[in-house]
């Protein structure tokens, strides 16, 4: 009898096991790698994929089958694999939780007979006529849109696949440029994929492109892929990706990994935006995987923000990326004038100070008076960050973390945003029995009651988290904002973002200095961002544009942020930033890991992360990196738990990734002599500090 086959099998294990690479299994026929499996491991059935390489040559009495094979669904690509095993190596997990975290969940669930099922019934679905959709005219290109999309075509010769900064203003015509390139791809028989960074944004993006490709000759089959779809339709869409039955695939951080056969393009829309980094398993960057998957696939990528990250600005500096500028914007629009208030010189009311300017509020009652809308945001949910007692000095802290409870007015309760926990408002100091008790600063809740206070009849809304929690609502809202139903819109950052509000002539941030002075040296970029993005809402509309304003409340009138701002010139901010980063050793100069451990107390998280350090010292190559002294996380307990952190700083990728992955795979021995340590996390290129 012929000896069975041995395979190579990425297996869904969890982190912990230490399970780093494929297993091998023995099979009676030869699978093509990528093809999908179930497979025995201990006493359960998990699911997996036939990896890419050689089976180890150990000769192994016990080898286990393969339990099922899924036929039905086409073996994955060895590119795909390849993508796959490089984001599994360079962020320290393992490859099977990599490769079975990013396909949809329903490929465990269902047999072969089922799936095939499915993709009978998708098929079908694809063979019958487009809906028609009235097709909308090609605007001309502007000079800039036309400059950019040449140099794009120039660059694409087959074999090349270039990485594309494009930077342009909110408004400049960037979507313009996708919607170009990508017709161009499309026509020559590729797929093209298509990044935002939050779910809100795919419905507005996804109406442009069906709008554009949804109709006319050969109308193009578009799907979206991101965590708010139902399990059976995001398997139906990744299905229509991977079996090359749809043309565009637009979604969230998730999609870098979606299956394209004849993948030519690949948009990357604000790619500044922080939600491109995965913040739990396996930490990875779309963005920056998204420039991988490129090279591997022969894609191009085109990168576009109004404010790059300074990790991609400094890629364009020094020519790894080619920077292509929209420098105006559409029809020409003016950019809000930035006015500043300082507020030193505001006159001091009795021990408190005012949240509203007088000047910010009558800016704000002359839109009224036109009609016109506003939007105030500040970047705190809830009606005031604490409450204290006037007596005692009592102060509503979570018990479970080391934070303040956020009280919430409209429900009078106290809300921990980091474990949720929740009580009404005592009636009295729970210290001393005062019924004084008063609350300190302000949230989104208290400026919606401060606004509606100072400008009467004005019709004022918020979105923020608390407000948008039920299903729908959110939607409900933006469409009472477009409306014209809402004269003041309040809000987080949330309503910073994208969105397309056309009626508003004045933004206003009321506090933002605090991320000025932030220990975490990202911090100021991410301000600029947001207001930049957020004066990108005012004035969209070229006949309003010449009055729109953009309105900043701060202490520190004279700092360089906001003097770029003033001239809304993120070149200049970049090149101060990179300059102190440079200075600093700060990335994109250096490179950073970041381990994390969490435990019932600080002193056993220390520990640990000391007992690693030890470790890595014994690595050839750690001396080329710099291991910092562990410390508390920002909000260093949550529900009870303590969660420390080490900062490992490298002047490469590749010198601290020669000492990551081995030490990665000795810190499973440490777990024995360190009980009470309950997890802990590497993040490699972390973005918060
Ligand atoms: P961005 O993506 O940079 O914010 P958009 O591509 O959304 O900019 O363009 C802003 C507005 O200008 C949109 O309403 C778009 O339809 C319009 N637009 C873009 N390019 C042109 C053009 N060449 N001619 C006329 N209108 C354009
Ligand atoms: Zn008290
Ligand atoms: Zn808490």
């Amino acid at each position: 009898m012929d000896e069975p086959l041995r395979l190579r099998v990425a297996v869904e294990a969890p982190q912990h096991s230490g399970l780093q690479t494929a297993l091998d299994y023995s099979c009676e026929r030869w699978l093509s790698p990528g093809t999908l499996v179930r497979v025995p491991l201990g006493r359960r059935e998990v699911a997996g994929v036939v990896w890419p390489g050689d089976p180890s040559e150990e000769p192994s009495l016990a080898l286990k089958p393969i339990a099922q094979v899924l036929q039905a669904v086409p073996p994955l690509s060895a590119r795909w694999c390849e993508l796959v095993e490089f984001a599994a190596a360079y962020y320290q997990r393992g490859l099977g939780e990599v490769a079975l975290s990013v396909l949809p969940p329903e490929l465990r669930k269902l047999d072969d007979a089922q799936l095939a099922n499915r993709i009978t019934r998708l098929r079908k679905a694809f063979d019958k006529p487009v809906e028609a959709i009235a097709p909308t005219a090609r605007p001309e290109l502007s000079p800039d849109q036309a400059t950019a999309l040449g140099r794009l075509r120039e660059l694409s010769t087959p074999g090349a696949a270039p990485v594309v900064l494009l930077h342009g203003l909110t408004g400049s015509g960037k979507t313009e440029v996708y919607l170009r390139a990508a017709e161009e791809a499309l026509a020559s028989g590729r797929q093209v994929l298509v990044l935002v960074p939050e779910i809100n944004l795919t419905p507005q993006l996804e109406a442009r492109f069906a709008e554009r490709f949804g109709s006319g000759a050969a109308p193009r089959r578009i799907v979206s892929l991101h965590s708010g779809l139902t399990p059976a339709q995001r398997l139906k869409n990744w299905l229509a990706a991977h079996l090359g039955l749809a043309d565009l695939v637009l979604g969230t951080r998730l999609a870098v990994f979606a299956p394209l056969p004849r993948l030519g393009l690949i948009v990357v829309d604000e790619e500044h935006d922080p939600s491109y980094k995965q913040q739990e398993g396996a930490r990875y960057s779309a963005r920056d995987l998204a420039v991988y998957r490129g090279k591997l696939e022969g894609a191009c990528v085109v990168l576009g923000s109004a404010t790059p990250s300074l990790e991609s600005w400094q890629r364009a500096e020094q020519g790894r990326y080619v920077r292509l500028s929209l420098a105006s914007r559409i029809g020409g629009g003016a950019l809000p004038t930035v006015r500043l208030v300082d507020k030193n010189l505001l006159p001091k009311a009795t021990g408190v100070t005012s949240t509203l300017s007088p000047q910010l509020v009558a800016a704000l009652a002359t839109r009224l008076e036109r009609g016109e809308q506003s939007l105030v945001f500040l970047n705190r949910r809830g009606y005031a960050p604490v409450l204290h007692c006037t007596a005692c000095g009592w102060k509503s802290g979570c018990p479970n973390c080391s934070a303040w409870r956020v009280f919430h007015k409209l429900d009078r309760t106290l809300r921990c945003h980091h474990c949720g926990f929740t009580q009404s408002v005592p009636r009295a100091c729970p210290d001393c029995g005062n019924l004084d008790i008063a609350s300190i600063g302000r949230g989104t809740e208290r400026l919606e009651e401060q606004l509606a206070a100072s400008l009467p009849g004005a019709r004022v809304a918020r979105i923020d988290a608390d407000s948008t929690k039920l299903k729908g609502a959110l939607e409900a809202q933006l469409s009472a904002v477009h409306a014209g139903d809402v004269d003041v819109l309040v809000g987080t950052q949330m309503i910073a973002k994208g969105h397309d509000f056309r009626r508003i002539t004045l933004v206003a941030a009321v506090s933002p200095d605090s991320a000025l002075f932030s220990s975490d040296f990202r911090a100021p970029e991410r301000l600029f961002s947001l207001l930049m993005q957020a004066a990108g809402r005012a004035g969209r509309d070229a006949a309003q544009a010449a009055r729109s304003e953009m309105w900043v409340q701060t202490w520190h009138p004279l700092h360089p942020l906001y003097a770029a701002l003033r001239r809304h010139d993120y070149t200049a901010f970049a090149a101060s930033q990179l300059k102190e980063r440079e200075m600093a050793g700060l990335p994109p100069f250096a490179h950073l890991a970041l381990l994390r451990a969490e435990a019932r107390t600080a002193e056993a998280a220390k520990e640990f992360l000391q007992a690693a350090a030890d470790l890595a010292a014994q690595i050839p190559g750690a001396s080329e990196l710099l291991i910092y002294p562990a410390v508390p996380t920002s909000v260093a307990r949550v529900a009870n738990v303590e969660r420390m952190q080490m900062l490992i700083e490298a002047s490469s990728r590749g010198a601290l990734q020669r000492v990551l992955t081995p030490w990665m795979a000795s810190l499973p021995s440490l777990r024995s002599q360190h009980k009470a340590v309950m997890r802990w996390a590497l993040d490699v290129d972390p973005l918060a500090i």
